[in-house]
């Protein structure tokens, strides 16, 4: 395709909205040519070292020879094919790998175009589980706070109410019930008083809660926290204990991000329900998928109507699940582990002494997540424009600067980007 022309980013400017922005003030956005590995090009031909994986998607870093040939090979056989009545390969291979990989249990698979639309197949298949089970009292879900689980309705009633970017929409949306965020940290000792607010809250309101939904370990977009694995352990015995549905969001945690396979693995848990999505196509193509255990499945297929009530266009496209399937082989024929550690370490080595500066409130790491929480909110357009002048791309919100980068990254890339971003922190 021809380059990006000047008029071509006005044209962008004036007609384009990119995620979270204004039409009327939009800040600037950098037009990027190709990428390749770890780097991101520019027009202008820079090179950037990508920190971000196109938010946590891109694990094998871009233009990959064999993500590609998954897509040119599909390409030719099909692009895409309805799913009500039809089924194909593509999807039959992904559909075992997930099964295969998943906590234990999670064997039927629904397949959805994106995380948020998994997030809102999960929240249904919870109703509908209890609507079949002629409660339909139970219909609400509780989570806890600093979570973030999507852009769609649903979704948004679930993320935090002042962090989870939602909160104008707190009036409309359903009404769900929040607890404080776990205060443990992962590496910290395990006080019990933690899970203390989750009981209440379930004692409270058990008689009209459908589930429990809440990222694993890693919360995300709402905070960039890592809590103790003790906390999700305790979870699950209480959904247990008072009959409430799991759900788990591995999102943006599942496929090794956090130095587990899947981050319910730090503790030794199985959800009823989980969505994936971002890593899941290598960051080729917008794709994600809901599993449910037979408890789920057998609740909604036995009772009235007796099917699950969902079923989008896009449905197990043969594109995206191609390479799906190309990208879940490569990372389990890779020493994902072994690189995801090793980030780990050199994130632990390189970000820790931001800790000193002035302007840094907090760093942690987990797996291959480095997060410096500064004191205060950062310029978006200056810290991005100081990014990119590093030579580094590293897209922070509020007062969370962070980096997720592809697993391939070399060594000494890495360090190369946590020094540049340690160097840009110190200009705040
Ligand atoms: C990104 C994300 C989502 C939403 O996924 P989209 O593909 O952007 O709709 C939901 N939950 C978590 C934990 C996420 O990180």
């Amino acid at each position: 395709m021809a380059e990006i022309t000047q008029e071509d980013l006005t044209f962008d400017r004036e007609h384009i909205w990119h995620p979270y922005t204004s039409m009327e003030n939009p800040l600037p956005v950098y037009p990027v040519a190709s990428a390749d590995g770890v780097r991101l090009k520019l027009n202008s031909g820079q090179e950037l070292i990508d920190g971000m994986s196109s938010w946590w998607c891109a694990v094998h870093g871009y233009n990959h020879p064999v993500l590609n040939q998954a897509v040119e090979e599909q390409i030719k056989n099909m692009s895409h094919v309805m799913f009500g009545g039809i089924t194909h390969k593509p999807a039959i291979e992904l559909a075992k790998l997930l099964v295969a990989i998943s906590p234990e249990g999670l064997d039927k698979v629904f397949f959805a175009d994106s995380g948020s639309v998994s997030v809102e197949v999960a929240m249904k298949m919870a109703m509908q589980y209890w609507f079949t089970k002629g409660q339909q009292k139970k219909n609400k879900f509780l989570t806890i706070r600093s979570g973030y689980h999507g852009d769609t309705f649903n979704a948004m009633s679930v993320c935090d109410p002042v962090t989870g970017m939602h909160e104008i929409f707190t009036g409309v949306l359903p009404i769900n019930h929040f607890v404080t965020a776990p205060q443990c940290g992962f590496y910290d000792d395990w006080d019990e008083k933690d899970i203390l607010s989750m009981k209440e809250a379930i004692t409270l309101y058990q008689h009209e809660l459908a589930a429990i939904i809440l990222e694993p370990i890693v919360q995300g977009a709402g905070g960039m926290r890592f809590y103790h694995p003790q906390y999700l352990k305790e979870v699950r015995q209480l959904c247990d204990e008072h009959n409430i549905l799991l759900i788990v969001d591995e999102i943006a945690t599942g496929f090794g991000r956090s130095g587990k396979l899947f981050a319910c693995e730090h503790a030794g848990i199985s959800p009823d329900i989980m969505c994936v999505g971002k890593a899941i196509t290598g960051g080729y193509m917008s794709f994600a998928a809901t599993l449910a255990n037979q408890k789920v499945s057998a609740g909604i297929s036995q009772g009235v109507p007796g099917c699950f009530m969902h079923g989008p266009t896009f449905m197990g496209n043969p594109l995206a699940c191609s390479v799906g399937v190309a990208s879940i082989n490569l990372l389990l024929q890779s020493d994902w582990k072994r690189k995801v550690d090793s980030i780990e370490e050199i994130l632990n080595e390189e970000l820790k002494a931001a800790e000193k500066l002035a302007q840094v409130a907090d760093v942690r790491i987990l797996g291959a997540i480095g997060v410096i929480e500064m004191k205060e909110a950062v310029n978006m357009a200056q810290i991005q424009k100081q990014f990119v002048e590093a030579g580094i791309w590293v897209r922070p919100f509020g007062k969370l600067v962070y980096i997720m980068p592809p697993f391939v990254i070399s060594e000494k890339d890495l360090r190369t980007l946590c020094q540049a971003m340690i160097e840009v922190v110190k200009k705040q």
